[in-house]
């Protein structure tokens, strides 16, 4: 209802500014340029409407829910609490670069993804961790595979924790990003998510990487050297190989970094301290074994050892009324 099409918008600006076609056309594939491709036309038009203070939407209302956040909507105020906080993802194509990142956000009435590749938004959500409340204005919504999701630009803001706002408890809902999949009906490739046991754990191992890139860095004299940032301060991140089992088959997981920390129910220090700690990795291990989680992610064909191996993108708790839910809508 409120997703207008891209010759809507330029049409809209055409009215109301007084500029040629071919001029809108050029400010849209500019900003699509400086946005490193990861927007859309549409998108790209909505912003450039918004730069010339357009109005796409004369919607009265400022603030919205998540379950009222329609495709389109620019301008609009949302206040979310943060669930989980993904990992920043570099990007590199051809001559341009640049990072991404993505955080789970919900009220009371679902759950959204927030995506931020504006450099000084990235800056701005750095301190950001679970549970803060964030208050977005002037963010923006786009499509990513059928799914909702909201964006910002550098004309957004993000207040971390505001004075008297609150959110009650986020309703996980809604919004499935990935598919369910039993294990045994996997295919290489697949991106989609299982639940299951933990029915193995193997001691976590740590490599040296870059703060920036997150890539395996190795020693240069004395100093940590990153092949695309040179000279830099290494990072000890995780990786931590388990067997999962859904009942139809089990499978090896591979998960790094922040999933590490959710799977083993830490913080990213505390999994660092695992390293020269085996005891305590033990302990956890006791504890760990057996838990039931809905791991996200992408079944990957593992070359060496001819077999298909789960990598992890993000874990989620397991929600039991949901999963009544997915159990009797599949026994139909
Ligand atoms: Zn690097």
């Amino acid at each position: 209802m409120y997703k207008v099409s891209y010759e809507d918008i330029v049409r809209k600006i055409i009215q109301e500014k007084n500029l040629s076609h071919e001029e809108i056309e050029e400010r849209i594939t500019k900003k699509i340029q400086q946005l490193n491709e990861l927007i859309s036309k549409d998108g790209a038009a909505y912003i450039v409407a918004n730069e010339l203070g357009i109005k796409i939407f004369d919607l009265n209302k400022k603030r919205y829910k998540v379950n009222e956040l329609i495709i389109g909507m620019t301008s609009m105020e949302v206040l979310v609490k943060v669930v989980q906080k993904y990992d920043v993802i570099e990007f590199k194509k051809e001559n341009r670069q640049g990072k991404v990142q993505s955080l789970l956000v919900g009220d009371e009435t679902g759950v959204i993804r927030l995506v931020i590749w504006d450099e000084s938004q990235l800056k701005s959500i750095e301190d950001v961790t679970e549970n803060n409340i964030l208050l977005i204005k002037n963010g923006y919504m786009k499509e990513n595979n059928g799914f909702k999701e909201i964006h910002l630009s550098k004309y957004s803001s993000v207040k971390i924790n505001p004075e008297n706002e609150f959110i009650g408890d986020v309703i996980i809902s809604m919004q499935k990003r990935f598919q369910r999949k039993k294990i045994k009906d996997l295919n290489v490739g697949d991106n989609v998510s299982i639940a299951g046991t933990i029915v193995q754990l193997f001691e976590p191992k740590f490599y040296n990487a870059c703060p920036e890139c997150n890539r395996k860095i190795n020693l240069e004299g004395e100093k940590y050297k990153c092949d695309e940032h040179g000279f830099v301060k290494e990072n000890l991140n995780p990786i931590l190989n388990l067997f999962f089992d859904d009942g139809t088959e089990n499978i090896r997981v591979v998960a790094f970094r922040n999933n590490v920390a959710r799977i083993l129910g830490l913080n990213n220090e505390d999994v660092k301290k695992l390293k020269d700690d085996i005891n305590k990795f033990m302990e956890i291990r006791e504890r760990i074994l057996g838990s039931q989680i809905i791991i996200n992610g992408k079944a990957n064909k593992n070359e060496m050892f001819d077999r298909i191996e789960f990598i992890a993108d993000s874990v989620e708790e397991i929600n039991v009324k949901e999963e009544i839910n997915y159990l009797l809508s599949n026994l139909k």
